[in-house]
C-alpha cells in the first residue's frame, strides 16, 4: 500500500535499514570445508555481514588447500566422550539430511540401488564396511582407528543399520568387521555447493594471502570488522598472530579412478606396507569416480606424487575390492583420472575451536581438524556460531 511504501522509503522506519545498521561485520579467513561451513551457518543469522577472505577457493587444487583432496567420507575415529565425538555426532545429522534431501550437494549414501521386481520397490544398500585384521592390532594405525574398529563404537546408535559383519561375509585375511550406513562426499561438487549456499546467504568472497591474522581487519565489506573467524587449516602453523606449532601435516596420497566398486565403501585396519599406509575405497556421488587411498605420513610436507606409493595403493585396493576391476585383480585394469596429494591439518591435542581475545578484538578459531574436517564440519561450525554469538553479545565484548 501507499502507506507501507511511504514508511519504507523513510530510512528511519525501514526495518531492513535497521537490520543493516545493527549488523556485525565478520571476516572468515579460509575457504576450505571449515571456513565455508562456518560462513554458511553464520549467514543464516541476519545479524552478521560476512566476508570470506582466502588464498584458495573452491575449484583450486593446491598442496596448501586440503579440502579438495579428501575422499571424503564419514567414518569417525574420535574417542567416546570427547568434544571431537560430539562434533562428529552432530555432523552426522546434517550430512544425512544432505544425502537424503539435497543430492545436488554431491553428498550421497554410499550404495547401489536394486529394484525388487516382485514388490516393485527400490532397495538402497548403503554399505560401509570396516574390516579388521588381527595382525594390525598393535599397529599405530589400529591405535588411531581404535574407535572405528571397535565392535561397539560410540556412533553405533548414530549411524543407521550398524551391525557386526557375519564371519562368512569376511574375505580372506580378515578376522572381524562392522557394517553401517554412511555417506561419501564428492568434494568437487560439495565445496562449490557450500560456496553457492554462502553467496545465496549474502556472504562476500575475496582472495587474500594474509601475513598476519590482523590483516583480516582490512577485509570487512562494510565498516569496522567486529570479529575474525580463523579457519586456516595447516596455514595456522605459519600465519602471524597464530603460528600454532602443534599444527603439522599428515600427508595423504590418493588415486581417483573411473572404476566402481559395486557401491561399497571399504576401510581396512592396516596394510603390510608399513604404519604410514592405509587401504580405503569409496565411490563419489554423481559419477565423481572412485577414490582409493591412501597414506597418513605425519610431518611429511612433500607435495609430489610418489609413484611407488601410488602403485602400492592401487595393488592393495584391487586385492581388497576385486569388484573394482571386474575380478581381474590387476592394477593395469584401473582407469586413472588423477593422482593426488593433500596435507591433513593435524593438531596435537585435537582441533582448536575456541575464542581468543587479541589486542584488536576477538578471534574465533576453527582449525586443526586433521583427517576429520568433513565429518566434524557441522558440529564445529555450530560451535563457531555459538562462540560468535557469545563474543558479540554485550557482556563478553566488553571483556
Ligand atoms: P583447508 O581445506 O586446507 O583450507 C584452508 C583455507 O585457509 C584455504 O582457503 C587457504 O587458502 C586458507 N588460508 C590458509 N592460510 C591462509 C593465509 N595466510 N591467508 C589467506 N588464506 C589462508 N576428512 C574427512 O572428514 N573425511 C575424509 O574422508 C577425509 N579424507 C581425507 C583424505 C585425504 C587424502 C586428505 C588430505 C584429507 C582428508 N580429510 C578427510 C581431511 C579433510 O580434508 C581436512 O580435515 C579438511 O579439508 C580441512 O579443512 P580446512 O578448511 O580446515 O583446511
Amino acid at each position: 500500500s501507499f502507506f507501507c511504501f511511504d514508511r519504507l522509503s523513510n530510512l528511519a522506519y525501514n526495518p531492513w535499514f535497521i537490520v543493516q545498521m545493527a549488523q556485525k561485520n565478520i571476516v572468515v579467513v579460509g575457504a576450505g570445508v571449515a571456513g565455508l561451513t562456518s560462513a554458511y551457518l553464520l549467514s543464516q543469522t541476519r545479524q552478521y555481514n560476512i566476508t570470506v577472505a582466502a588464498k584458495h577457493m573452491p575449484g583450486d587444487y593446491d598442496i596448501e588447500y586440503a579440502s579438495p583432496w579428501a575422499g571424503a567420507n564419514y567414518m569417525p575415529v574420535s574417542i567416546r566422550d570427547t568434544k571431537a565425538a560430539d562434533w562428529d555426532r552432530d555432523t552426522w545429522y546434517a550430512l544425512e539430511d544432505l544425502a537424503r534431501n539435497h543430492p545436488e550437494s554431491g553428498v550421497h549414501f554410499q550404495g547401489a540401488s536394486v529394484s525388487n521386481q516382485m514388490t516393485c520397490r527400490l532397495t538402497i544398500f548403503r554399505e560401509c564396511e570396516i574390516l579388521s585384521r588381527d595382525k594390525d592390532s598393535q599397529s599405530a594405525t589400529a591405535e588411531w582407528f581404535a574407535e572405528l574398529l571397535s565392535p561397539s563404537p560410540w556412533f553405533k546408535h548414530v549411524v543407521p543399520d550398524f551391525r557386526i559383519l557375519p564371519t562368512d561375509k569376511l574375505g580372506p585375511g580378515i578376522q572381524s568387521g562392522t557394517i553401517f550406513t554412511s555417506v561419501c562426499i564428492n568434494t568437487a561438487i560439495y565445496l562449490p555447493w557450500l560456496l553457492s549456499q554462502c553467496v545465496k546467504g549474502g556472504v562476500t568472497f575475496k582472495r587474500a594471502s594474509l601475513e598476519d591474522l590482523t590483516d583480516a581487519l582490512a577485509f570487512g565489506s562494510q565498516g569496522k570488522v567486529e570479529l575474525v573467524v580463523n579457519c586456516t587449516g595447516l596455514g595456522a602453523s605459519k600465519l602471524g598472530g597464530v603460528r600454532d606449532t602443534a599444527v603439522v601435516p599428515a600427508r595423504g596420497q590418493i588415486v581417483l579412478v573411473r572404476n566402481e566398486n559395486g557401491g561399497k565403501m571399504v576401510n581396512l585396519s592396516g596394510t603390510d606396507d608399513g604404519d604410514q599406509e592405509a587401504c580405503y575405497v569409496m565411490t563419489r556421488a554423481v559419477a565423481g569416480g572412485t577414490v582409493i587411498g591412501g597414506s597418513y605420513q605425519k610431518g611429511d610436507w612433500n607435495p609430489e606424487v610418489d609413484h611407488e606409493l601410488a602403485h602400492r595403493i592401487m595393488r592393495r585396493a584391487v586385492k581388497a575390492c576385486p569388484d573394482l576391476t571386474g575380478g581381474s585383480g590387476k592394477v593395469e585394469d584401473l582407469d586413472v583420472i588423477r593422482h593426488g596429494v593433500g596435507l591433513r591439518p593435524v593438531r596435537d591435542g585435537g582441533a582448536r575451536v575456541e575464542r581468543e581475545r587479541i589486542s584488536s578484538g576477538w578471534v574465533v578459531h576453527n582449525y586443526g581438524h586433521g583427517g576429520a574436517g568433513y565429518q566434524s564440519s557441522y558440529g564445529c561450525a555450530q560451535e563457531v556460531v555459538r562462540l560468535v554469538k557469545e563474543v558479540t553479545s554485550a557482556n563478553v565484548s566488553k571483556l
